[in-house]
């Protein structure tokens, strides 16, 4: 027991985890899935053409700017579109919004490891629905009582695609349930996966998307949602009871200025997706099993070389790849693709670490 009265009558929670952040520039850093390209030019000069002014008013709390931006580019209207700090934002308001039920909510086994935090912290209640053997989410799986369904497409770690039918399944059989597609990585996956062309199809349907990994922007936080324009009052009468001022000045012009900055975007998407199939590759030829990835990272492990071995001896040369020590997942590292000069850098490391284990 505490010496202190007050212990009992605080919240305590199991905070989420982040990779680590080292101040070394000279590492190889493969652990947080950041996009290994910088901003584009466009966006340099922005960053430069801020106006200091502006740094001493608050900023536009609704965002307006950068809504109209994302509504223009997803071509629908903008009382279609919640953001906020960072899809994590996004997902804690969502889960704030939508999982205020009694049942169950249900998220897959092996997934992002911030969707129980936020359940626990807001005292929702959850299943884990196991993937397959094959590390795949399988739609009939969810077709049970629940309060709410979230499932990230590509999923994380894993880097599987799930098919749009899968989750056109998933709706049609949780009609009374909010689902939340969490699409982080679906700018790498082939196009047509994005299921945001279905929100006036199914109104229980909400998408989450983020400027941190294919927009190159993890630092600036933004984040946001699409969804009919009932579910997103729903989000921003909550965010507007919590704090009305979350997006900056320079999020919401920087923001907007990437939106229209398409061609680089796609030019670096491009980049990593040939770096990701060579890589891939070569993975497969030094023996590791590599999960078919449609993300900017691919989730491997080797039958003779424990994943926490790779993990220390790597770190030891500078290179950081992700682990997490959980069930099911513990023989296998979580490697974002970056430049090719640095994977082959991680090549070579491995062979080396391979040959000498086997
Ligand atoms: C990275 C990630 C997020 C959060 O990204 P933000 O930087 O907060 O936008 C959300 N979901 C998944 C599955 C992720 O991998």
């Amino acid at each position: 027991m505490s010496d202190f009265g007050w212990e009992k009558n605080i919240r305590k929670v199991v905070p989420y985890t982040p990779g680590e952040q080292p101040e070394d520039k000279d590492i190889i850093k493969l652990n947080t899935n950041e996009n290994p390209y910088g901003p584009s030019e466009e966006l340099i000069k922005k960053i430069k053409e801020l106006d200091i002014d502006n740094f001493r008013k608050y900023p536009n709390p609704a965002a307006s700017e950068l809504v109209e931006a994302l509504a223009d580019f997803h071509g629908v209207s903008k009382d279609k579109v919640f953001v906020g700090v960072g899809s994590d934002d996004v997902l804690a308001m969502s889960f704030m919004t939508f999982f205020f039920f009694f049942k169950k909510i249900l998220f897959p086994d092996i997934t992002y490891s911030f969707y129980p935090v936020w359940a626990d912290m807001l005292g929702i209640k959850y299943e884990l629905v196991p993937l397959t053997e094959d590390f795949e989410v399988k739609a009939e799986d969810y077709n049970k009582e629940n309060g709410g369904i979230v499932i990230p497409n590509p999923n994380a770690p894993t880097a599987i695609l799930m098919s749009r039918d899968d989750i056109i399944s998933i709706l049609k059989n949780s009609k009374d349930s909010i689902v939340i597609i969490d699409e982080a990585y679906i700018d790498f996956a082939p196009e047509g996966s994005s299921v945001i062309d279905l929100i006036d199809e199914y109104d229980n349907l909400v998408v989450v998307r983020t400027f941190s990994k294919s927009r190159s922007l993890a630092g600036l936080r933004v984040g946001y949602a699409v969804s009919n324009p009932m579910l997103i009052k729903y989000l921003n009468n909550v965010k507007y009871s919590y704090n009305s001022y979350t997006m900056n000045y320079p999020s919401i012009v920087l923001g907007k200025s990437v939106i229209k900055d398409n061609d680089y975007f796609k030019g670096t998407i491009n980049k990593i997706i040939k770096t990701r199939e060579s890589f891939s590759k070569e993975l497969k030829e030094l023996g590791f099993k590599v999960l078919p990835s449609s993300a900017n990272f691919v989730f491997a492990s080797h039958p003779d070389v424990d994943a926490v071995k790779i993990f220390d001896e790597a770190k030891k040369k500078g290179i950081y790849f992700r682990y997490f020590n959980a069930p099911r997942i513990n023989e296998f590292l979580r490697i974002t693709i970056g430049k090719d000069d640095e994977m082959k850098k991680v090549t070579d490391f491995l062979k080396d670490l391979v040959t000498e284990e086997s």
